[in-house]
């Protein structure tokens, strides 16, 4: 029978025997079909085949939910850790070793609930790592209850009501906590979340991409894909991501302009 740790021997026996890019691993994604997860798998994919990182070089760093599934489903190595814990075991791993390109992954009730207090502090010690929320403003594996980036009014099952509390902006928070680069991003567009990636990649300190996608299973009325192609819009041609208080005014005026919305010189 195999072990996990025979799992793993063989995992890492791959990584470092392929000169191929495999950045996709052999486990087929469990997400349903139609999440916006797989758009966003196929686009870091892109980005690691692109920029042709050695795969043993690279680590996914995961929470808890959907989205923290993802380092399954991918050939580099990965750590599937605690609910809200993504960005301290991601600050861990690179602090352990400065060389590896470190991917932390979670969605938006992982990121800006239970580890929200986490956010700014990585931010602000501006750590080499690339966080991408995916952010579908519900719980998914738990069958459906409002985020923090749920809009007002949200009804559910654990809010028949509806919500009363304000969406979080995450473009917005990163902006605050002084990210070095900060992408808002379709899951529907996966070349255009591949492009963000490797500028992104590329750009020393603290890198925040904010991926809008659909729970197709949860949500029928908000962030459907009906509703999120009609909203998203790229931004505008002459827009300078270079200068933050522009940045600010976008993330505050437009919430659905996407593209790279800041990037520190
Ligand atoms: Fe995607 Fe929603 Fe299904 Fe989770 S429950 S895999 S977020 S569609
Ligand atoms: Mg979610």
């Amino acid at each position: 029978m195999k072990t996990p740790g025979h799992v793993l021997a063989q995992r890492i026996r791959d990584i470092g025997e392929s000169g191929a890019f495999r950045p996709r691993s052999d486990a087929l994604p469990t997400w349903c079909p139609g999440c916006g997860y797989f758009g966003i798998h196929q686009a870091l994919n892109q980005c690691l085949s692109r920029l042709e990182l050695p795969l043993h070089n690279v680590v996914v760093v995961s929470g808890i939910g959907c989205a923290g599934r993802y380092p399954f489903f991918s050939h580099t190595y990965g750590l599937h850790t605690v609910h809200g814990r993504t960005l301290p075991v991601a600050t861990g791993v690179k602090l352990a070793n400065p060389d590896l390109t470190v991917f932390a992954i979670g969605g938006d009730g992982d990121g800006l609930a239970i580890g929200g207090g986490h956010f700014p502090h990585v931010a602000r010690r501006n750590i080499d790592i690339n966080y991408l929320l995916f952010d579908n403003s519900i719980y998914g594996l738990t069958k459906g209850q409002p985020s923090p980036s749920s809009r007002t009014g949200t009804i559910t099952k654990a809010s028949p009501a509806g919500t009363f509390e304000k969406p979080l902006n995450a473009t917005l928070l990163a902006l605050t906590y002084e990210a070095s680069f900060v992408a808002r991003l379709f899951a529907g567009d996966p070349n255009g979340i591949a492009a963000a990636l490797i500028e992104g990649v590329k750009t020393p300190g603290f890198a925040f991409f904010h991926i809008y996608t659909s729970c197709v299973t949860f949500d029928k009325t908000f962030k459907t894909w009906a509703h999120l192609k009609e909203w998203v819009h790229p931004l505008p041609d002459d827009y300078d991501p270079t200068n933050r208080r522009n940045a600010f005014e976008m993330a505050l005026e437009d919430d659905f302009s996407t593209g790279i919305i800041y990037r520190r010189d």
